[in-house]
């Protein structure tokens, strides 16, 4: 039986935490927590979950549950203890075997930190820090704040890979320097949600303590606090899986301008072939029956203006339709009269792609083409690539047939690992993939 704390008790902790809520430099009161950065090591707020209903928690060792706001430590636990976190009455409500009570902010943690903090089935460094959900203040949000490298040791595996050969780890390197310069420029991103970054692919995929992998730890350990600049700030470190052989250019991507670090560069040994060319995505084909493409086309075309429709006044807005007649609707594209490559890229991408239909001429560019040709058997939302030849039998089939596995940007990881395996530093690598990059410490100035 739960043995509730006196409503006497109560009152006075409720009170503690109103007058505990800070406000912010704007003058807006704070009722989530601020992400606890004081120089080294850097503390992320990572979100795990929100809109949650009622969760439990518990602990591989003794832990101890406290008020955020207050900073008091409210309950001792044991190991096997659980402790509920719901929303009652506009607070969050926890409970335990020994008691409950209402607060603002939640905090349990470990009171040795090797041990683990458990929530859905899975184990957390850190902390976890339970608060309303600012878009739904009748639910919960679950934030692990975690130390930056305890993160990455959760991140790093499931971007590069498990279970890699151990003469790959400068690829892992390189794979935990670029995620560790991507989290650091997030910080902060999802502030009015109450936490930095999410635990999914919005930002990198986030498992936790079961993420872990002993290469990935070694590589993190090695890399520790170092970053990707240009200049005086952090880089973009895009990367993707495969890029068949050359790297993109982001100009060409994206309805965006031309950026010196993200510009294609030769991705091949010195007998031609692609450091990638191991990849099971070297090569790929993807078959679609004409009137499949025609479903396809019919939500992808549409999806696609609404897209250049975000982006006014780039070039790639003039020519993304031309009627047939006289009031066609672009939204309503219908049969599918021809399907044609009208432009590539210098190293052989598809740059426009044109496509005819009882609407009109729609021109798709860059790795929107991936979207617009989305596979229609496997369901999946997105072409492999934007490299690609096709093969039309009018009126019957269309056949892709293509290179690669993602945009084509920045750091190319298969194209990473053979190079590491080659023999080539995560340094080396990194200077490669983005050109005129500087790798350093993270600078602490740089934080927000
Ligand atoms: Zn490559």
């Amino acid at each position: 039986m739960r043995r509730w704390l006196s409503l006497a008790v109560i009152l006075p902790l409720v009170a503690g935490c109103l007058a505990a809520k800070r406000v912010g430099g704007d003058g807006r009161r704070e009722e989530f927590p601020e992400r606890p950065v004081a120089g080294q090591p850097v503390l992320l707020r990572v979100g795990l979950g929100e809109g949650l209903p009622k969760q439990r928690f518990a602990c591989t060792g003794p832990w101890q549950l406290r008020s955020g706001a207050r900073d008091r430590t409210l309950l001792d636990l044991a190991a096997g203890d659980t402790v509920s976190a719901t929303v009652f009455a506009g607070k969050l409500k926890f409970a335990s075997d020994l008691e409950g009570g209402l607060l603002d902010w939640l905090v349990l943690a470990p009171r040795d930190p090797g041990d683990l903090l458990l929530w859905n089935d899975r184990t957390w460094r850190g902390e976890l820090h339970v608060i309303r959900t600012p878009r739904d203040s009748t639910r919960v949000t679950v934030v692990n704040v975690v130390e930056l490298e305890s993160y990455l040791a959760g991140v790093v595996p499931g971007e590069i890979g498990r279970a890699l050969p151990p003469d790959a780890r400068a690829a892992v390197e390189a794979q935990a320097i670029v995620a560790r310069t991507y989290v650091i420029g997030r910080l902060e991103a999802q502030r009015a949600r109450g936490f930095d970054v999410f635990a999914d692919t919005r930002d990198q995929v986030y498992g936790g303590a079961a993420g872990e992998d002993p290469l990935a730890a070694a590589a993190i350990a090695a890399t520790g606090g170092l970053v990707v600049y240009r200049g005086d700030e952090l880089a973009d470190t895009f990367f993707h899986s495969t890029c068949g052989g050359h790297t993109a250019d982001c100009a060409e991507v994206w309805p965006v301008a031309p950026d010196p670090l993200l510009r294609g560069v030769e991705d091949r040994r010195p007998d031609g072939v692609a450091w990638c060319g191991e990849s099971r995505y070297a090569v790929w084909e993807q078959t679609w029956s004409w009137s499949d493409l025609e479903r396809v086309l019919a939500a992808s075309l549409p999806a696609y203006l609404d897209e250049l429709a975000q982006h006014p006044g780039s070039a790639w807005q003039t020519d993304g339709f031309a009627p047939a007649y006289a009031g066609a609707d672009p939204r309503r594209p219908g049969s599918l009269r021809r399907l044609e490559i009208d432009a590539r890229t210098r190293e052989g991408r598809v740059a426009a792609l044109g496509i005819t239909t009882e609407a009109g001429r729609y021109r798709v560019r860059g790795d929107e083409t991936r979207r617009v040709l989305r596979p229609a058997a496997t369901g999946a939302a997105i072409l492999r690539s934007a490299w690609f030849d096709l093969e039309t039998d009018e009126g019957r089939r269309v056949i892709a047939r293509g290179r690669g596995w993602g945009h084509g940007l920045g750091l190319c990881q298969v194209g990473a690992i053979a190079r590491a395996r080659a023999g080539q530093t995560a340094r080396a690598i990194l200077a490669h993939y983005y050109p005129g990059s500087r790798l350093a410490p993270l600078d602490g100035a740089a934080l927000p």
